[in-house]
């Protein structure tokens, strides 16, 4: 890797590629049917208008015809404009399906369909010897569809490609099957070839937008959530739940500006890091723990009535007062109350308990029954 005008160039090799292969060996396969649909999403409108341009560049064919047949484009005009019809049919499906397996099976049905058309179209040429460039071209197309689709259906196509022209033969008689065959057999091994390294880049390209989507969300102090996740929850309407009780919990660290004063911003950062890494520990699965600003932390808490979200702060609260983690003791006062279907009505509600809290005398957690 190198950083040129302040942009990291990656230098790929065949260890690096070993390397990611590894590692995509590795992933569960929920998480790469993940880097699949993704990789979908991404390239899939640019392989959808190069097979509508293939599909409509593969009636340009009836001009070839034309000078083979003697000048006439009569018997091939059906075969050629026949692919019109599954066209129109992938144009009007093809948005409706959202599932990158899916997708690929409208591809590659669009993909072999040509093939299909153009076999048809050898039948009716009275020189069919030439059928093995028309096969040879159609690898082009192989490249493009294999961008948003795995490899193996990549695989599975050309299975199917192989298979048409086999049948063909049977109807067609190629004299030259041995040289259709010796033409595109290399031809897919090199481009299921690329297709696996491709598909490979494209993992890392997955995984460095991963990291970034986290870096974006996450505090690289507390190693807790950021405001941005609040934003985001707030956004998605993540907080709606009909069956289970939701607890928000307001945490701010008592008398933290003399920790700063005393101790220095060093041991201050320590106690936060120390606290954000107890919160991640205790706090369940489910739970969402979000520095709010300086020393304050908002926690949701799905599937907590308020008064078990109370006992469960209690016991955070007094582990942190026993805490001999950070180089100093600390203490933290804590709001909780119950999510009442309103974000910010709620957290205005456990700011106000945290408040109490406070005033009680810190150290100590507040539940807001009222609310
Ligand atoms: P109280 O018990 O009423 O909460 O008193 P406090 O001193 O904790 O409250 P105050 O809000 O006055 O102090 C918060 C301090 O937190 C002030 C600010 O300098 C410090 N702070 C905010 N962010 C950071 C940080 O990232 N690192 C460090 N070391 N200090 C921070
Ligand atoms: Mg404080
Ligand atoms: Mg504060």
């Amino acid at each position: 890797m190198h950083r040129k005008e302040g942009v990291t160039v990656k230098n790929y090799n065949v260890l690096h590629i070993l390397e990611l292969y590894h590692i995509y060996k590795g992933m569960d396969q929920q998480e790469k049917c993940k880097f699949y649909q993704c990789k979908c999403d991404y390239y899939q409108f640019f392989v959808k208008l190069i097979l509508i341009l293939a599909s409509l560049a593969s009636l340009s064919y009836l001009v070839s015809d034309y000078q083979l047949n003697g000048h006439t484009i009569m018997p091939t005009l059906i075969p050629r404009t026949f692919i019109l019809a599954p066209l129109l049919f992938y144009i009007l499906l093809e948005p409706k399906v959202k599932s990158y397996k899916m997708k690929a099976l409208l591809n590659y049905l669009l993909l072999n369909l040509i093939v299909f058309a153009t076999i048809w179209a050898v039948y009716h040429l009275e020189i069919k010897t030439h059928f093995s460039e028309g096969a040879t071209i159609m690898n082009f197309i192989f490249v493009i569809c294999c961008l948003s689709a795995r490899p193996c259906y990549g695989a599975l196509a050309y299975g199917v490609f192989f298979l048409e022209i086999l049948l063909s033969h049977l109807v067609n008689h190629y004299e030259n099957l041995d040289v259709i065959l010796s033409l595109n057999l290399p031809c897919c091994v090199a481009i299921m070839i690329v297709h696996c390294i491709l598909n490979l880049g494209e993992f890392e390209r997955y995984l460095t937008s991963k990291k970034l989507e986290h870096a974006l969300i996450t505090d690289p102090l507390t190693t807790v959530y950021n405001r941005h996740r609040m934003n985001q929850l707030i956004k998605d309407n993540k907080l709606i739940s009909d069956e289970e009780q939701i607890s928000i919990v307001m945490l701010d660290v008592d008398f933290f500006k003399a920790v700063n004063d005393n101790y220095g911003h060093y041991v201050g950062d320590q106690v936060l890091h120390c606290l954000g890494k107890t919160l991640m520990q205790e706090i369940p699965g489910n739970g969402t723990v979000i520095r709010f600003g300086g020393e304050e932390f908002i926690i949701i808490l799905p599937g907590f009535a308020s008064e078990r979200a109370y006992e469960k702060m209690e016991a955070i609260r007094q582990k942190i007062a026993l805490s001999e983690e950070a180089s100093v003791k600390f203490h933290i006062s804590a709001g909780v109350v119950k999510y009442n279907g309103d974000f910010e009505k709620s957290l205005k509600a456990a700011d106000y308990a945290l408040y109490y809290a406070k005033e009680s005398g810190r150290n100590r957690v507040y539940w807001d029954q009222s609310f």
